[in-house]
C-alpha cells in the first residue's frame, strides 16, 4: 500500500498525538564504499571505564551530552539524543567474588534489526556493512522504532521543535572514508576491536577457549534476535550485566515485538498504530472529501 504521506502525518497525529516534520539530512548514504560485514567486538575484562569512547563518540557526532546526560541515568538504559553511548558500572557478586564492570552500550546494529522492520517509511535502514542507519529526510516522527528495539535505543529529540530519532551510528560516516569508528579508534586498553564481523567472532572464540577462567562461554550477539554486528565477551554472566535473554530467532515486526518482550506501553503504543493503519484504510475505502490544506501542510509537500 503507498501511502500518502500527508495522510500518513496526519493519522500519526490522531494516534500517538504527535505529529513531527523532518528537517534536512543527517547522513546520506554511502554504502558503495563501505566494507561489509564489519563488527565490533567488545570485550568487557578489558574495560576500565575511562569514557575515552563515550567522548570520542561524543566529538566525533558533534553531541552535546551536558544536559541530556543528567536525565539519562533515568531512561531504561541510559542513552539519550545527546549520548550514544557510555560505560555503565554494573557492581556484582558472582561465585563469592566481587566484580566491578563496564558495560559500553550503544545500538547494537542487528543483522535483522527490529527498528528497520517496524518504520513504516524506511527511515532506518541496514547498510552492507551492517550499520543500522538513519535518513531523517524520510522520517516522520511516528517513533515505532523505539517501540521496537530489543534494546531501547533509539532516541528522540523531545525538546526539539522539529524533534529526530538519535542513535549510534556505526560511525558509518568514518567507515566510508577508510576510519574506524571513533569509540574503538579511542579506547586506550583494547576493549573495542573493529574488523570483520566472522573473524572477530573467532577471536572471541580463541579467547574464551585460551582463559576459560576469566570469560563465561558465550559471545552475546553472536545468535541473539538473529545476531548484530557488535559482539559481546564478559567474565560474568550477561543476564548479571543486564543484558536481556533472547532467542535466536529476529524480531521482525512491532506485533512480534510484542510477543517477545512487550509491555502495557508496547502493547499500547502498538494498539495505537494498528489503529491508525485501519483510520487510514478505511478513510482510503470512503469517498474521497476535499479538504483545503492548511498553510502547514502545504508547506511540508
Ligand atoms: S539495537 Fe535497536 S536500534 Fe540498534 S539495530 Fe537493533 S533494533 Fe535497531
Ligand atoms: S560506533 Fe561511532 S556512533 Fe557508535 S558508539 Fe562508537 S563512536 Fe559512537
Ligand atoms: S575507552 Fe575503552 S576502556 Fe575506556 S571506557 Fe571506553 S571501552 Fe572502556
Amino acid at each position: 500500500m503507498e501511502l500518502d504521506r500527508r495522510k500518513f502525518l496526519r493519522v500519526c497525529g490522531a494516534t500517538a498525538g504527535t505529529l513531527m516534520l523532518p528537517r534536512g539530512l543527517v547522513y546520506a548514504g554511502t554504502q558503495p564504499e563501505l566494507p561489509p560485514g564489519a563488527g565490533m567486538l567488545c570485550d568487557l575484562t578489558r574495560c576500565i571505564g575511562c569514557g575515552y569512547c563515550q567522548r570520542a563518540c561524543c566529538e566525533w557526532n558533534q553531541l552535546n551530552p551536558s544536559e541530556a546526560s543528567a536525565t539519562a541515568k533515568e531512561l531504561d538504559c541510559g542513552l539519550s539524543a545527546e549520548l550514544w553511548t557510555f560505560p555503565e558500572l554494573r557492581e556484582i557478586e558472582e561465585d563469592g567474588k566481587q566484580f566491578r564492570v563496564f558495560v559500553k552500550r550503544q545500538c547494537m546494529h542487528c543483522l535483522e534489526p527490529a527498528c528497520v522492520s517496524a518504520c513504516p517509511v524506511g527511515a532506518l535502514s541496514r547498510l552492507e556493512n551492517g550499520a543500522v542507519t538513519y535518513d531523517e529526510s524520510k522520517c516522520i516522527g511516528c517513533r515505532y522504532c523505539m517501540v521496537a528495539c530489543p534494546y531501547s535505543v533509539p532516541k528522540f529529540e523531545w525538546d526539539e521543535r522539529l524533534p529526530r530519532i538519535r542513535k549510534c551510528t556505526f560511525c558509518a560516516d568514518r567507515q566510508a572514508q577508510g576510519m574506524e569508528p571513533a569509540c574503538s579508534a579511542a579506547c586506550p586498553t583494547g576493549t573495542l576491536t573493529f574488523g570483520k564481523r566472522d573473524e572477530l567472532i573467532a577471536e572471541a572464540k580463541a579467547r574464551i577457549q585460551a582463559d576459560p577462567a576469566n570469560y563465561v562461554s558465550h559471545i552475546y550477539g553472536q545468535d541473539e534476535l538473529g545476531g548484530s554486528s557488535w559482539l559481546y565477551l564478559s567474565p560474568v554472566p550477561f543476564e548479571k550485566l543486564g543484558f536481556p535473554e533472547f532467542k535466536t530467532e529476529p524480531v521482525t515486526g512491532l506485533s512480534e515485538a510484542v510477543a517477545t518482550y512487550g509491555t502495557a506501553g508496547v502493547a499500547a503504543s502498538v494498539a495505537a498504530m494498528l489503529g491508525g493503519f485501519y483510520w487510514l484504510n478505511h478513510r482510503k475505502s470512503e469517498p474521497e472529501l476535499q479538504e483545503p490544506a492548511s498553510k502547514g501542510e502545504g508547506a511540508e509537500q
